[in-house]
């Protein structure tokens, strides 16, 4: 068997395609790995990572980094922003009997990236080409080949097997032709990082959302460079405006004033607007092409659930690739993958998060009231509360997943 046959590309160094690498080279497979950046990029967007994610990067010996570098929170809770009143409060303590990771850990994705890279680069399977551009995919019935744009030029690679980790606008995915189905949001969503210190001033959690008819709001808390770390707000930009008008200094302290009003000025960190998606890949295997993480789905990040499948869509691919490359499994397996993940993404991940968009935004009071209520008597109850994590914390998709068989339609 020649090295290509043994050898998986991979296009995208974000943390999914890093995470892939890393399990992949741990079987002893070897990986060929090409980012278009000069080098990983120091991306303020996923921090939040749940417990079913904890138990698969606890797994390659990443959790305790990630504690000490990010913020071990076990907590999240949801408030009314017009009455100030907090709903109800959630503690992934339930989830004891669960996952040996009861809690969230808010690691900047990064920070996640960059530990993976520490490992990734003494493991001599794995070949990393950064400033590298997939732009062709080509495949036959005993390989696939890439053609990568570089700094010398263009020049093929071939391997057995390329997942495309390449991001929401995946070459991999458009040269195969599979379909991105779903929708985009009319509104983009603004996210303000600032120092200002909200859990002391108005006792948030780490974790809060905050429910409102007018301008709803997500409030977390990150390590940065920290302690004392800083705090990120997210709320829904109004679609008539145009980027100036919604960055300005002056829009972005009116936000924040009117978020919480405070006698000085807001220090901003960072302040960045997001085109937002709810879309999934009609396919996620086409011959030997798998497509991973926000290449095979992307959605609203209102529950953190985007980067947290990617890394279970990295998981779980790792180990069936091992299984068909080393064990001679049945392909079949890879099929398995995508039916997997693809449904996860549809049934939990598609429908939670629109499911928490439609419930912080809700306008009807009386389906405002309703929601609340309904929320404020879950989180009273400590087994329709566990229940609640469970799904929230990804187990119950997790869960579901491990439970298919290939008998099972695709959705
Ligand atoms: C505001 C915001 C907050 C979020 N918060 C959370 C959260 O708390 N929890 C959560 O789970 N998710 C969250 N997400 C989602 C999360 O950021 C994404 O799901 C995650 O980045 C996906 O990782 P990825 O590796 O699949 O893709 P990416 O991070 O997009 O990485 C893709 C990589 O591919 C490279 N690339 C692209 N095209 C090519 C090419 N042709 N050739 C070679 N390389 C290429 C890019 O340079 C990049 O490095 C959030 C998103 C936003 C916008």
């Amino acid at each position: 068997m020649s090295l290509e046959d043994r050898r998986v590309l991979i296009a995208g160094g974000g943390p999914v395609g890093l995470f892939a690498a890393l399990l992949l080279a741990r079987q002893g497979l070897r990986v060929r790995l090409f980012d278009e950046n000069d080098s990983p990029q120091a991306d303020p967007r996923a921090a939040t990572t749940h417990p079913a994610t904890l138990e698969l990067l606890g797994a390659a010996g990443l959790v305790e980094d990630m504690a000490r570098i990010g913020l071990v929170a076990p907590i999240f809770q949801f408030w009314d922003r017009p009455s100030g009143s907090l709903v109800g409060e959630f503690d992934h303590a339930l989830l004891k009997d669960d996952t040996p990771y009861p809690t969230v850990i808010q690691c900047e994705q990064f920070k996640t990236a960059a530990l993976i890279l520490e490992r990734l680069r003494l493991l001599p399977e794995v070949e990393m080409f950064f400033a590298h551009q997939v732009t062709q995919v080509m495949q036959d019935g005993s390989g696939v080949a890439v053609t990568v744009r570089g700094p010398q030029g263009d020049a093929r690679h071939r391997g057995a097997w390329l997942i495309g980790a390449d991001g929401g606008r995946s070459v991999v995915r458009h040269q195969c032709g599979i379909e991105f189905q779903g929708f985009t949001w009319p509104e983009r969503f603004i996210v303000l990082t600032t120092p200002f210190d909200f859990g002391a001033a108005r006792g948030y959690c780490p974790r809060s959302y905050f429910a409102d008819p007018e301008e709803w709001c997500n409030c977390f808390k990150v390590a940065a460079d920290g302690p004392p770390g800083l705090w990120r707000t997210v709320y829904p930009a109004d679609p008539a405006l145009s980027d100036a008008e919604l960055m300005s200094d002056a829009a972005v302290e009116a936000r924040l004033q009117k978020f919480v009003p405070r006698p000085g000025r807001y220090e901003i960190a960072h302040r960045n607007l997001y085109v937002t998606h709810q879309r999934v890949a009609a396919s996620f295997r086409h011959g030997r092409v798998l497509l991973a993480g926000d290449a095979a789905h992307v959605n609203n990040p209102i529950g953190g659930m985007g980067l947290n499948g990617g890394l279970q869509d990295a998981a779980n691919l790792a180990e069936k690739l091992g299984q068909v490359m080393l064990n001679s499994a049945s392909d079949r397996l890879i099929d398995l993958y995508g039916r997997q993940r693809r449904r996860v993404a549809i049934e939990f991940v598609q429908e939670q998060s629109i499911a928490n968009k439609n419930r912080l935004e809700a306008r009807d009071p009386a389906m405002r009231r309703r929601n609340l209520d309904e929320l404020r008597v879950i989180a009273q109850d400590p087994d329709r509360a566990r229940q609640f994590l469970l799904r929230s914390s990804m187990i119950a998709a997790q869960r579901r997943a491990a439970a298919m068989t290939l008998d099972e339609a695709d959705p």
